[in-house]
């Protein structure tokens, strides 16, 4: 007799899940789409340099990255995903850099671009941005496209602490987070926190805690949870291999997830339980195995270990 695993039942609330039910069992793939923008950590507005762990490859300026227009970015990807995974429904996910970095107006050319593609089979859209990129105009800009589609905002949280966001040279604080959590708090946006663990400084405790965080917000609906893994192109590439660290193994990670997923709101939708640089861009952790095999690994050693979402919740440590 098979495991709850073994008929696609994972021991969390997972992404695959949550879309299948939402979308009447539909195939949905988000196809990504680059709007050339740039990210004000890396432009001086908020710092120079960028995130440590990030890769600058990505920032080349607009004109040199020569990217194709949206239309063709998006038509591309709908072909592909149709082609190789027979998808039916699409989600438009801005991801590379910092997506609302641009005056509204733009903003607003650019998403009614890209949802005017195939519109009858796009159900979604998918902004990844930073927490201080974000005011009242940009979640109004969003918001009105909630009539058609579901929209998602996605805000990188990392680290919920200051020390680790300054040694990380993130230019934003832990309390920017919250503000824009609480400024998109009664909006119709889907939030989406992204989290990043295994900074060599930080304890298993100290990660642990990153889910009482969460837990404080309601709005809070999806999470991305990655580990650290240090690519070719950032500032802590060149740190590592001048001196590694230590970073996840691949049984410790699941050990921790194991740990954490249960202290976690059991109705959060866990968008990703880990984070895959293309092999040839990663450094380190290199686990040697493919991104479906990863995620078995984790997902058969959550379910081995009892570790049920939301089974250690404690509502009582909301403050
Ligand atoms: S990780 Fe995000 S915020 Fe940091 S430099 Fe890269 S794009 Fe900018």
């Amino acid at each position: 007799m098979g495991t709850p695993l073994d008929y696609g039942q994972k021991p969390y609330n997972h992404y695959g899940a949550y879309l299948r039910d939402k979308y009447d069992g539909k195939r949905v793939f988000k196809i990504i789409a680059d709007g050339g923008f740039t990210c004000p950590n890396r432009d001086g507005s908020k710092g120079y340099g960028g995130c440590t762990y990030c890769n600058v490859d990505s920032f080349t300026p607009e004109l040199s990255r020569k990217l194709p227009t949206i239309r063709e970015q998006i038509e591309q990807g709908m072909e592909r995903a149709i082609k190789s995974y027979a998808a039916e429904k699409f989600i438009i996910y801005f991801q590379p850099n910092t997506n609302t970095y641009a005056p509204t107006h733009y903003l607003k050319s650019l998403y009614d671009e890209a949802l005017s593609i195939n519109t009858e089979n796009i159900v979604g859209l998918s902004v990844g941005t930073r927490p201080d990129c974000i005011d009242f105009e940009k979640i109004a800009l969003l918001e009105s496209y909630s009539d058609r589609f579901d929209v998602d905002l996605e805000m990188g949280m990392e680290s919920i602490y200051n020390d680790t966001l300054a040694q990380i040279n993130r230019g934003c604080t832990h309390e920017e987070l919250v503000q824009a959590l609480e400024l998109a708090k009664n909006s119709k946006l889907d939030l989406c926190v992204h989290t990043i663990f295994g900074f060599p400084w930080e304890t298993k405790e100290m990660m642990l805690a990153y889910a009482d965080e969460i837990n404080r917000f309601p709005q809070i609906k999806f999470v991305k949870l990655h580990h650290l893994h240090i690519v070719e192109g950032s500032i802590m590439g060149v740190k590592y291999k001048r001196e590694p660290f230590k970073l996840f193994e691949l049984e410790e990670y699941t050990q921790f997830l194991a740990e954490f997923i249960p202290r976690l709101r059991p109705d959060i939708v866990i968008q990703r339980t880990f984070g895959l640089a293309d092999y040839d861009l990663l450094i380190a952790p290199n686990w040697g195995l493919k991104k479906s095999e990863i995620q078995l690994y984790i997902d058969k050693g959550l379910e081995s270990r009892v570790a049920i979402q939301g089974s250690q919740y404690q509502p009582s440590l909301l403050v």
